[in-house]
């Protein structure tokens, strides 16, 4: 079987950690979710789709690589 060098076109995407600002708990969400996130504690909106990116309104912890 042959091996051949498939260019994988590397996505853009990727998911953040974001701290909730009011109880500090924390989630990764999709950076380009289509949904809203709110934090699972007290339910304040952590992600807002805007079209193609989220519109992240917590506090950005780090962007996790796949
Ligand atoms: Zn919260």
């Amino acid at each position: 079987m042959k091996r051949e060098n498939i260019l994988i076109p590397k996505p853009r995407s990727n998911f953040v950690s974001i701290q909730c600002e009011k109880c500090g708990a924390k989630t990764v969400v999709f950076s380009h979710t289509t949904r809203n996130i709110s934090c699972s504690g007290c339910g304040e909106p952590l992600a807002t789709s805007s079209g193609s990116k989220a519109l992240i309104t917590g506090k950005v912890l780090g962007v996790l690589d796949q």
